[in-house]
């Protein structure tokens, strides 16, 4: 069983720092490296763009998106106008693009948002959109190579495709064998106490829905693909 420290992000004692700000469980290391390494013989640079983050810096991106302060899209790309929702709304709106505090993946250190530095020309930014993921994107191919190989190191993509929750991600990927654990301990339970604690916007109505919420946007990934 994992700590409930772990499942929420509130801790990062289970954390390997690859480098500054790039963290990743310490279980996946071995099975990270050998994805890296057949990602190079391929040809590929497959690098972190983010892995660990914590509980507190989502709650930070979640306050600031709910009060309007960071801007909130819909799944056609247009910024949405969050004064005019009510709170119902506006969480739904922000968690088709961003885990709730303490139920993000990236919590675990078993997921990352991938991409290839490499594929990048001089000064063009990593704006992780999916057209970078797909067609003649400059990890189009990198993508696919995923799509035939991760499986084979326990990686795979939970946001595949669009099921009604989180939008599609191509860049982020996971490490089945320990991100299905978490999954299925990170209970309503579990998550309610600890967004009890924190002063986080909305949290009346998350509180009260938080096993709607979770079943639409946390436990609603792709199912794993057996390599
Ligand atoms: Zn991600």
């Amino acid at each position: 069983m994992a700590t409930h420290g772990l499942l929420t992000g509130t801790t990062n004692t289970h954390i390997h720092y690859l480098s500054e700000n790039k963290g990743i469980h310490q279980g996946i290391i071995t099975p990270w490296l050998r994805l890296v390494d057949a990602a190079q013989t391929a040809g590929f640079q497959l690098s972190i763009a983010s892995g660990f983050r914590d509980f507190d810096r989502q709650l930070n991106i979640w306050n600031r998106k709910m009060t309007g302060e960071l801007p909130v899209f819909d799944l056609q790309q247009q910024q949405i106008n969050l004064t005019t929702l009510t709170t119902e709304e506006k969480v739904h709106a922000i968690m088709t693009f961003s885990a709730l505090p303490g139920a993000s993946r990236h919590h675990w250190g078993t997921d990352v948002d991938i991409y290839d530095p490499s594929q990048l020309n001089n000064g063009q930014q990593l704006l992780l959109e999916e057209w970078e993921y797909q067609g003649n994107g400059p990890f189009a191919k990198l993508t696919k190579w995923l799509n035939e190989n991760a499986q084979h190191y326990g990686f795979y993509f939970p946001y595949q495709c669009y099921q009604g929750g989180v939008a599609h991600e191509p860049w982020h990927l996971s490490y089945a064998p320990l991100s299905t654990q978490f999954l299925t301990e990170l209970t309503p339970e579990i998550l309610a106490s600890t967004l009890h604690k924190h002063e986080i916007e909305g949290k009346a109505f998350i509180l009260d829905q938080i096993e709607q919420l979770m079943e639409r946007y946390v436990y609603n990934v792709q199912e794993v693909t057996n390599g």
